[in-house]
């Protein structure tokens, strides 16, 4: 190993010289974007290393999306044996479903463990270095690793540098968690209890999945949202009528245009309402629980950026479309040489498969193959029962573009009441709705919400990246009969108004 040490106490020193470019690459932070970009530069014969103060593959892993799909595939069967009602329409009568918390938290800590091994494993096979500590920046094509444990700092020099710190839970001014009563989604994926009733603050993809989860389970759930409607960022149409049966169906009092200005941790917890507007009280609540789902914020402000001249912007790292960090959010900042930045701390989709997407593309510039990330095609997902997904431009978005570039915007809705497999399933209950251009037929986006849509998306995800026409795609056979016949019917409706 090529480092030079030096101890935590002459940490404010200056760092002593490292060795020349021990490495090719080293990533700071081992979360699904770091991990991406380590493996396929090693995979590709770099010489690479990865930091990693927590646990390996980070948010998603550990805190994200492992932890809350095991949490949703259990309380969606809870969901789906206690639905007497849909239960009844196929003539099947089950006995009272009965569930173990315990059991379901396990198999949610038992699935990250894997998980983590698994990750940590493909890493160590591809041959890449890992590095257990914080890393920060030490000037160009230098960083200083404080060893977990130990607190020994390492300085280590390489010919780039990627940051994929990622993000931690944004909790409010005003709110004070405990992580047993008050608690960010870090702490609400442990299941630790089942809180008779708990508000939910945010109506955001975690707050709508946690929401999922705690209603299956017998929880009485209130969702404060302090813009005016819940779902503020999801599609307008999809919104009204996912709400119809995620919230309004289930025993959720969603209240918006509220603000929670304060929450107080304890037994029971004190929740106090004003107004969005007026900021006048509203009421105070008193509750068993509270879960903050108020978005992210990145994890930089420790990484001495100050040393390679880069401004943040509330903490994100400025990037281009290359991944290459700039200097500056302002526009025609320089690019920093040697340094590159991936995943959530780069603001931009903050999703898992984004951050493995990115570092991917700064490997490859950094391999000399010029590649530019398409944000535009990647799809999102909300893993509630039904799923809601979407990919491509919003609707407002893609009118500002058909204004701009002087095209008519086409929009068409197929629904899932229409579909044998879904009328099938009993589960009719769905919308797609697909944009596209009406002078090429290019599809622009879609939005959806219905059974499976997290996967339905992926093949409108594929044509976006293709930049297809709806004209061709019309020609595409769909299997008979499956979900996929939803897309295929927007496509051919598209198709008709494009005049195919
Ligand atoms: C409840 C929840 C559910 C989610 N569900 C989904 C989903 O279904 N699908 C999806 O696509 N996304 C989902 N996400 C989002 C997804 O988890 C993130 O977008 C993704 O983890 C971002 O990856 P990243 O590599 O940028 O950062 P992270 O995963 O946050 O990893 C960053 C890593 O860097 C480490 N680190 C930070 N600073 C340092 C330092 N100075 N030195 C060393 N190490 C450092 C951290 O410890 C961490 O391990 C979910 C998130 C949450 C919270």
């Amino acid at each position: 190993m090529t480092a030079t040490p030096s101890t935590p106490a002459a940490a404010a020193a200056p760092v002593a010289a490292a060795n020349d470019l021990a490495f090719d690459v080293i990533v700071i932070g081992a979360g699904y974007g770091g991990f991406d970009a380590a493996k396929h530069g090693a995979d590709h014969g770099l010489r690479v290393a990865i930091v990693e103060s927590r646990d390996m593959g980070g948010t998603c892993v550990n805190r994200g999306c492992v932890p809350s799909k095991a949490l949703l595939a259990a309380s969606g069967r809870v969901r789906e044996l206690a639905d007497a009602d849909h239960l009844a329409g196929f003539g099947i009568h089950a006995a009272p479903v009965r569930f173990e918390r315990q059991k379901i938290a396990d198999h949610a800590a038992q699935l990250v463990a894997t998980i983590r091994a698994n990750l940590t494993k493909a890493l160590e096979r591809a041959g890449v270095t890992i590095l257990r500590g914080k890393g920060r920046l030490e000037g160009p094509q230098r960083v200083v690793v404080r060893e977990s444990g130990s607190g020994i700092e390492r300085v280590y020099s390489a010919r780039e540098v990627i940051v994929a710190t990622g993000s931690d839970p944004f909790v409010p001014p005003g709110i004070s968690t405990d992580g047993r009563t008050v608690f960010t989604s870090d702490e609400a994926i442990n299941l630790e209890w089942l809180p008779r009733w708990i508000t939910i603050i945010g109506s955001g993809y975690i707050g709508l999945e946690f929401a999922d989860v705690y209603t299956a389970l017998g929880c009485e759930v209130t969702m404060i949202e302090a813009l005016d409607r819940v779902m503020p960022t999801f599609d307008p149409d999809i919104t009204k009528i996912a709400a119809r049966h995620l919230i309004d169906a289930r025993d959720i009092d969603a209240r918006t245009g509220v603000l929670a200005k304060t929450i107080t941790p304890g037994c029971p917890v004190r929740i106090e309402l004003v107004d969005m507007a007026t900021k006048e009280p509203v009421e105070t609540l008193e509750v068993d629980a509270v879960l903050v789902a108020t978005g992210r914020v990145p994890v930089s402000k420790d990484l001495n950026l100050a040393s390679v001249g880069v401004e943040t912007s509330r903490g994100f790292l400025p990037v281009d479309e290359t991944m290459r960090v700039l200097a500056s959010h302002e526009a025609g900042a320089a690019v920093v040489p040697h340094l590159w930045a991936v995943g959530d701390v780069t603001g931009k989709m903050m999703l898992a498969h984004t951050a493995a997407a990115q570092g991917a593309v700064a490997i490859d510039n950094i391999l000399g193959h010029e590649r530019r990330i398409d944000y535009r095609s990647i799809p999102a997902a909300t893993f509630t029962h039904p799923e809601i997904s979407s990919v491509g431009l919003s609707e407002a978005d893609a009118k500002t573009l058909a204004a701009q570039e002087g095209f008519e915007l086409g929009t068409v809705r197929s629904y899932f009441k229409a579909n044998s497999k879904a009328l099938a399933e009993l589960e009719t209950e769905g919308l797609m709705k697909l944009l596209f251009r009406k002078d090429t037929g290019e599809v622009l986006g879609a939005h959806l919400f219905g059974l499976h849509a997290a996967d339905l998306i992926q093949e409108i995800a594929n044509a976006v990246a293709r930049r297809q026409s709806v004209r061709q795609l019309a020609h595409e056979v769909h299997t008979h009969p499956t979900l996929s016949e939803v897309v295929e019917v927007a496509y051919k409706q598209a198709a008709l108004a494009v005049g195919a």
